[in-house]
Order: structure tokens, then C-alpha cells, then sequence
């Protein structure tokens, strides 16, 4: 079923279509769930719908829409949204969403799953990070209905998707050429926020602060956990960020009980918490050659990168600022001095970190290799 919302209409509404709308619900109150309603619009419970929310006018006279999928479970439960894109060009949370939307375990859904897989259309549409009037949309939730272009989209997802949500869960990935390990990054002081961090199972839950203007930030000023998810580089689909996504949210809505618990326990170790993290700099300008990868656990001081020129005359070692995992790594070989090349989340036992993520690559690339044989790529 497809709904698609035009606002001009649901405010137009005739009287009888008000009526049959109010007996429908009370005989939904009567016989368990009520209809969910978003937009103006309502999705019964069992269903599923599409809503096109107007998100904003563009100037040849088109309108740009919000597209949100509501999944509405037949019994009361928790209400989750998944949100993608609001950084444009951050794309593997898109096909996070889509692949999570297709699984029938849905079918068995308790509450109420709410998906946004692109917030920042404007942004997916460029390929941009950013909004047209170059605001960056996670600097400025909650938003306002008066405010600038970015603020009034910023304020459409808060009232309509997020203040409707009991929890959250947004994607992104690295930016600037940067690929990002899979990781959650959530305020682990908050005993809600930390539990739902550590049952999604990213391989690390990185313990990050709250940035004025973000949607963490928002939610968390509304007493809804959220998480951040971070995964892969911008402008592509990496398919282990992909997969570890979308396990992560299935983990995270067995642990708040919207769907049935697993049949089979994990074998997995637990993500690595960490409570910090410093990106190491190049040393000068030229060319960066790296010398550990994502997932590599470094001592400080360890050589982690050279940067030379193009003739190889001159070399310059970078060495990692702390002890820890590799969450963070540059992509592209040309640097100025200053440049961040890699990021190192700070670890203090290093022999949990290491079996943590031995078991994490083992899991992940052997799933990998197999779905790759099954799509006939090996
Ligand atoms: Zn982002």
C-alpha cells in the first residue's frame, strides 16, 4: 500500500471524511490499536504505509518531499525511527533502510518502526553534505518553522518523525575522502542510551560527546535515546558497514522487545567501549602512504602512515597519538600538513579490544564472502 500525503488535501478534508476517520479510530480503540498518525495521515495497525511529507518549496514552482515508511506493528510497543542522509552525501544508511524495510521479520513487529532513509533530499539530489543556502542541517536541530532553509527542514523531522519516537537511530559515515570503521557513537553516561548502544554490536561503541545543534543532541533534550551510527565513506554503498547496519538495528529492536528474541545466541564478544578518541595529523605535506588499516589496534607512537613527495626524497613518519583501534582512516593519498589521516579510539585493555575485533572481522567477512558467492561474484 502507497499513501501518498499532499498537505493541501489532508487540511481539506470533507466533514464526512472527518467523521468516518473519527468512528474508524474509535473502533480501533475499542478493538486493541490505535492507527498511528503522522502527517495528517493515519496507517492501521498490522499495515504499513507511505507518507511524502512537504518538506520544501523549490523555486521552478516543484515541491521537495519527506518520503517516511511507517511500519505499524498490531500491538503496542516501542516506537523506533531509522534515519538516513541527513549529511546528503552519506549514503550506506540509504540502503540500510531499504535493506531493513524488505525483511519479513517485520511481519512479527511489536510498536511502531519509523524509516527516513533520506532526510536532507535537497543534499541526496547534489551529492552534497550540505543544503542549498551551504547550512549543515546536524548543526542546526531543533530547528525552527521561521528559521532559515536548514532550520525549517531540521524542525519538519523533529515534529513529525522524531517527537513521535520513543528511541532513534540515525546513519552516517566518514566525510572528506575519510572511511569510517562501523561504530556507535551515543553518551554512554545515560544508562538507557548505553545499553541500546551495546546491543546493537557495532564493533565499537565510541562514547561521544553532544554537539550543539545536532540531532543526538535534540533527541537527547527530549529524553529519547538516540544512537549515531557510523560506517564506510560518503558517496558509496560499502557492504560491510551496510550489513553491520542493518544487524545492528534487528539487535537493537530484539533488545527493546519489537521483535522476537534471537533463536540461536551470538557468538559474538561485545562492542569495545571507548572513551575517547584523537585523530593523528600529518607530519608535512606530500603524499600519505598508510601503514595500518580500520580495525587495527596500534600502541602509541606506533608508525602509522609516511608521508613523502613525489620524488621520495624526503620521508616523515606519523605516529599514532594514543593507544587503541584504528576508527577512522583517510582515503585519499594527498595531505597537507595538519591533514587528519587516521582516527584512534583510546583503549585501555588492549587484549579485549584485540579479540573483539578478531571475532568482528571473522563474523563479518566470512558473511561477507558468502553473500558474495550467493550474488555470483565469487
Ligand atoms: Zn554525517
Amino acid at each position: 500500500m502507497k499513501k501518498v500525503v499532499d498537505n493541501f488535501i489532508a487540511a481539506n478534508r470533507n466533514e464526512k471524511d472527518i467523521l468516518t476517520t473519527k468512528f474508524e479510530a474509535r473502533d480501533k480503540v475499542r478493538r486493541g490499536r490505535k492507527a498511528f498518525s503522522i502527517a495528517g495521515e493515519s496507517i492501521d495497525p498490522g499495515t504499513r504505509g507511505t507518507i511524502d511529507i512537504a518538506a520544501a518549496k523549490l523555486y521552478n514552482r516543484n515541491e521537495l518531499f519527506m518520503n517516511i515508511h511507517v511500519v505499524h506493528g498490531k500491538s503496542d510497543g516501542p516506537v523506533l525511527f531509522v534515519s538516513g542522509a541527513v549529511h546528503g552525501d552519506e549514503i550506506n544508511g540509504v540502503e540500510i533502510i531499504r535493506r531493513l524495510l524488505k525483511l519479513k521479520l517485520l511481519n512479527s513487529l511489536r510498536g511502531t518502526l519509523i524509516a527516513v532513509p533520506v532526510v536532507n533530499s535537497f543534499g541526496f539530489v547534489n551529492r552534497s553534505r550540505y543544503l542549498p543556502d551551504r547550512r549543515d542541517l546536524n548543526r542546526f536541530f531543533p530547528g525552527s518553522p521561521t528559521g532559515s532553509l536548514t532550520g525549517q527542514l531540521a524542525s519538519i523531522f523533529m515534529e513529525e518523525v522524531v517527537l513521535r519516537s520513543t528511541h532513534g537511530i540515525d546513519f552516517h559515515t566518514g566525510a572528506n575522502m575519510r572511511s569510517n570503521l562501523p561504530q556507535i557513537r551515543a553518551v554512554v553516561s545515560d544508562p538507557k542510551v548505553k545499553e541500546m548502544a551495546m546491543a546493537f554490536g557495532a564493533p565499537v561503541v565510541l562514547d561521544a560527546e553532544l554537539r550543539d545543534g545536532s540531532l543526538r543532541s535534540a533527541a537527547y533534550d527530549k529524553n529519547i535515546p538516540m544512537l549515531l551510527f557510523e560506517g564506510g565513506q560518503s558517496m558509496r554503498f560499502d557492504q560491510i558497514p551496510i550489513r553491520v547496519g542493518v544487524q545492528g538495528v534487528i539487535s537493537v529492536m530484539r533488545y527493546l522487545g519489537m521483535l522476537p528474541k534471537a533463536k540461536t545466541h551470538s557468538k559474538r564478544i561485545p562492542s569495545v567501549l571507548a572513551k575517547s578518541s584523537t585523530w593523528a595529523r600529518a607530519s608535512s605535506s606530500g603524499v600519505f602512504l598508510p601503514r595500518v588499516n580500520l580495525g587495527d589496534i596500534i600502541n602509541k607512537k606506533q608508525v602509522i602512515g609516511i608521508v613523502t613527495d613525489p620524488l621520495g626524497e624526503h620521508e616523515h613518519q606519523i605516529l599514532s597519538p594514543a593507544s587503541g583501534i584504528v576508527i577512522g582512516q583517510l582515503q585519499s593519498p594527498l595531505v597537507h600538513k595538519g591533514d587528519a589521516v587516521s582516527h584512534v579510539a583510546s583503549i585501555s585493555d588492549m587484549d579485549i579490544a584485540e579479540n573483539a575485533l578478531d571475532s568482528f572481522q571473522r563474523e563479518f567477512e566470512i558473511e561477507s564472502k558468502l553473500q558474495q558467492y550467493e550474488e555470483g561474484y565469487l
